[in-house]
């Protein structure tokens, strides 16, 4: 930790017997002036900067610009910003692991030692993202789906074993404890992180020793990592590319921030719940527009807003487009760490800390300045779902039905005729409207006991009326951690969502990133046959089409009571606040009034059920794991004896004959687009995560090497082969590419043939003629999850620059650090404009140059040579996205990982 501290901030604080260093905002403030009124999350970003003062990557004059921003409440320097740690889960966790195990193969091949190639951040990595609902409705099927999990993904485990010993600082929390942002707010997280600073000798001096304290910060390779804000720790998602480098000590660069200040008051009101207000605040924070900017919560509504109800409005940022939605530690913030069992004396140091740097908030602090501000009367919100396609679309209970059938023309293009169709085996029908997943799913609500306590109350009337499911929908409950089970089951709660079908599926992601596994035969058949557009109730947080199920065209977010509710209904066509649910006994029709608990009732079960000795039991053994973990093989060694047979793991190529030195860098020329594209493409588009298809490159890659179809698993699973997921890069079905118009899937023409074939097979074709590549794309490239594969998968297919509208902020990044060249578009100028229909050839040029880096600059203009089929010659102007001098580095050494391997070896 370098420590110039020339504003001579390093001070000491104790606490109780014990004593830790500190950067003091208040010493700051002798240099500064007042930063009192510095919104709390900046207030981190201010510590970091003091404490990582080296001259170099941090200087006075970062911390110069922070003061400033109070004045003008913007800025526009960048800074270097180093988190405490990094937490990921498995599908992203798997290829960053993979990489850091490709490092240490490359690092001996250049000469270096192997053992430099480690995390110098604490990271954590949560296998949660794995476990599929393929058993559900029945006691057994929380076994089953646990069985299919080790069975499937047997290959990944075993290698994260290894991973688990082989590297410093690397902790794995086993399948099925929990999801990665539930077990890091329940239990991981501290608010604030302490380190034992290595001692030295300096002029025969001994230094060091001390304990460090500072703000408990990280970034996590999973779009939600958002949700530990409601804990006042600072945290965001990135794409496993910045993780890597994160973990590897290189410092995250970005411009400070705007902070949007979101007053709450009030408190909510009868019948609402945790999962209506972040619904709320989702579609308001949208409407504003807060993308690239952190949002802080503050106001007397804080007062009566639990931690947990703070976590999920913190969870959802990615959907209300911020980097984070921040709150600040108060009393709740202590409330909650007692209650889960967190150490008396990280607690006190927490409330000390807090108070000492002046981030501690009671109802006599002013109110922090922000860029701008919004508010929100909480008791004005009303009982809302989401959907049926974007998160941001909250739709008021009481017009869901009227909603539902107005998107059926609208959406979903009906003409008015709704589809109905006999189901095989049954003496029902199924018609447009017709829940067919109902699923308690998603750290977004799961870390939350009200609602999910309330959905246990929901079940437990609804049995004693006589309510049941109707037969057609598919029931899940999987929690964000073993916790839930305890409470659920303190409050005896857990027989009625039981005897409804919502039996325990597994602790892990599941329905939430599409692992709602197959809908029961006759179902899906009739769902096909019909083609109706079926829905899925899920109290999640996202909903495009496509994520949650394949036969899902209508996707609802709601909270868990409401997933309850939409069972017993079974078709969103039904209005629950006016019509009758069901019929219960003797025919008696039953009201969502008859079944919905008051607000009182679900806060006495919370009290009475959410006990601190579950929170200490569960968490006490979190990285032992079940007796199948402690089963899985972990093979030992500093690098790892990659297996000739997995089709799950294997060494990627991208060191693969790589240099001491970086070479220089050259103007692209002769590329060919691989695929022209239009808006809003998603990463999910770029690299699938869901199923993979039998006759597509992926799948017949996986035939000829001994994988049965039923035992492909999904692209999200096998992230850790490149070999599978170069082949699945640009694959998903959904994909339209307007080189090739008329098809969707991942197909393209190849030039200047014009011959049709798979996307796959033409960068292949191309890689052997050594034309480079371009894909060119329309407005918001690479929005969705954030997802490494989408970058690492365009640079496998050989494609040199990516030239659009607009970039969504990770990919972007992670283009760069792949080594790919992000170009965008000046004003108005599209791929429309220009007429681009994929025959055109491409010279990038102005990039190579005398200098070390060539000539890039961040932002330069670039021109860009369209040659047309008929000879004809345009020269067009676009912006290199290579935002920050870092990043011209890592373009130079073709990417992060080579730049970082080439310092930790010493050339
Ligand atoms: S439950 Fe959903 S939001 Fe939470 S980590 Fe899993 S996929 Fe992400």
């Amino acid at each position: 930790m370098p420590q110039l501290n020339s504003l001579k901030t390093r001070k000491t604080l104790k606490v109780g017997a014990k004593s830790y260093d500190y950067f003091s905002l208040k010493a700051a403030e002798k240099t500064l002036g007042d930063l009192s009124r510095l919104p709390n999350s900046m207030k981190v970003l201010l510590e970091n900067l003091l404490r990582y003062e080296d001259g170099s990557s941090v200087t006075v004059k970062d911390v110069q610009a922070v003061k400033k921003w109070l004045k003008d409440k913007r800025s526009d320097r960048e800074i270097a910003y180093r988190p405490a740690r990094v937490l990921m889960q498995d599908f992203t966790g798997v290829p960053a692991v993979v990489d850091l195990a490709a490092m240490r193969d490359a690092m001996k091949a250049l000469g270096g030692d192997p053992k430099k190639i480690n995390p110098l951040s604490p990271v954590d990595l949560v296998i949660d993202h794995s476990v599929m609902v393929d058993f559900f409705a029945g006691p057994g099927a929380f076994k089953k789906n646990v069985d299919l999990e080790y069975e499937r993904n047997g290959e990944r485990y075993e290698f994260l074993r290894w991973g688990s010993t082989a590297f410093d600082n690397f902790r794995v929390v086993p399948p099925g404890t929990g999801i990665c942002h539930q077990v890091n707010t329940e239990n991981l997280a501290q608010v604030v992180w302490t380190m034992k600073e290595p001692t030295a000798t300096v002029k025969g001096k001994k230094t060091g020793g001390k304990t460090i304290a500072y703000p408990d910060t990280l970034v996590g390779t999973d779009s939600h990592t958002t949700m530990v804000n409601g804990l006042a720790v600072l945290g965001w998602g990135v794409g496993g590319i910045e993780a890597e480098a994160a973990m590897l000590g290189q410092p995250i660069s970005m411009v400070i921030p705007e902070v949007i200040g979101f007053k709450l008051t009030g408190k909510l009101k009868e019948g609402t719940t945790a999962t209506d207000l972040v619904l709320t605040v989702t579609q308001m924070l949208r409407k504003k527009g807060v993308v690239n900017k952190f949002v802080e919560f503050y106001g007397p509504g804080l007062d009566d807003l639990a931690l947990p109800d703070r976590a999920t409005i913190a969870n959802m940022a990615p959907e209300y487009g911020a980097t984070c939605g921040f709150f600040p530690v108060d009393a709740e913030t202590i409330r909650y760490l007692k209650s889960t069992g967190r150490k008396a004396d990280r607690i006190a140091l927490v409330e000390k800390y807090a108070k000492a740097q002046g981030m501690w908030r009671d109802k006599k602090t002013a109110d922090p300045v922000f860029t701008d501000t919004l508010s929100l009367d909480i008791s004005t919100v009303e009982p809302s779902l989401a959907g049926p396609k974007r998160p941001q679309d909250r739709v008021p209970l009481n017009t869901a039905a009227e909603s539902f059938k107005k998107n059926l023309v609208e959406v979903f293009g009906r003409k008015g005729n709704e589809s109905a169709v006999s189901v095989k085996g049954a003496d029902w029908e199924l018609e447009d409207g017709a829940v067919v997943i109902a699923a308690i799913t998603s750290c977004t609500n799961t870390s939350n006991p009200s609602v999910m306590l309330g959905a246990g109350l929901v079940a437990k009337k609804a049995v004693e009326l006589g309510l049941t499911v109707k037969p057609w929908v598919k029931t899940s409950l999987a929690p964000g951690s073993q916790v839930v089970t305890d409470y659920l089951k303190n409050a005896g709660l857990n027989k009625f969502l039981d005897k409804l079908g919502f039996n325990l599926v597994g602790y892990g992601c599941t329905t939430c990133i599409g692992n709602s596994g197959p809908l029961p035969e006759p179902i899906a058949d009739a769902v096909t046959k019909g083609d109706l557009v079926a829905a899925a109730v899920l109290s999640g947080n996202r909903n495009f089409e496509g994520r949650v199920n394949p036969h899902c065209k209508a996707n609802y977010l709601a909270s868990p009571m409401l997933c309850v509710v939409y069972a017993l209904a079974g078709s969103m066509k039904i209005d629950i606040t006016k019509d009758p649910i069901g019929y219960g006994k003797k025919g008696k029709p039953v009201y969502l009034k008859d079944i919905w608990p008051t607000t009182k009732e679900v806060a006495d079960t919370v009290a009475k059920s959410v006990k601190l000795s579950d929170f200490k039991k569960r968490y006490a053994d979190v990285f032992k794991g079940d007796t199948n973990w402690r089963k899985v093989k972990a093979p030992k060694g500093l690098t790892y004896t990659w297996p000739t047979t997995s089709t799950y793991v294997a060494n990627p190529p991208y060191f693969q004959g790589m240099k001491k030195e970086a070479g220089t860098i050259s103007d692209i020329r002769g590329a060919r687009p691989l695929a022209i594209l239009g808006d809003s493409i998603t990463t999910d588009h770029i690299s699938p995560a869901g199923s993979i298809k039998k006759d597509g490159p992926a799948g017949q890659y996986l035939i000829a090497n001994g994988v049965a179809p039923a035992d492909f698993n999904s692209y999200g699973a096998r992230r850790g082969h490149h070999e599978v997921m170069m082949r699945g890069t640009f694959a998903n079905i959904r994909l339209k590419n307007e080189m090739a118009p008329g098809t969707e899937g991942g197909v393209t023409r190849f030039m200047p043939s014009g011959e049709g074939m798979s996307i796959y097979d033409a960068a292949m074709k191309y890689q052997k003629a050594k034309t480079p590549l371009v894909v060119v794309g329309g407005k918001e490239y690479g929005t969705g999850s954030s997802r490494d594969w989408a970058a690492k998968g365009t640079l496998l297919l050989g494609i040199k620059a990516v030239l659009v509208e607009s970039f969504e902020r990770i990919h972007r990044s992670n283009l760069v650090g792949m080594g790919v060249l992000p170009l965008m578009f000046k004003g108005d100028m599209t791929r429309k404009s220009l007429g681009l229909d994929g025959s055109e050839i491409f010279d990038i040029t102005g990039l190579a140059g005398p200098g070390k880096n060539g000539n890039i600059k961040p932002r330069m203009d670039v021109p860009v040579k369209i040659t047309r089929s008929n000879g004809k010659v345009e020269e067009i102007i676009v912006t290199c996205r290579i935002d920050t001098a870092e990043e011209v580095e890592y373009y130079r050494h073709g990417g992060v990982l080579p730049y970082v391997l080439r310092n930790l070896a010493g050339v």
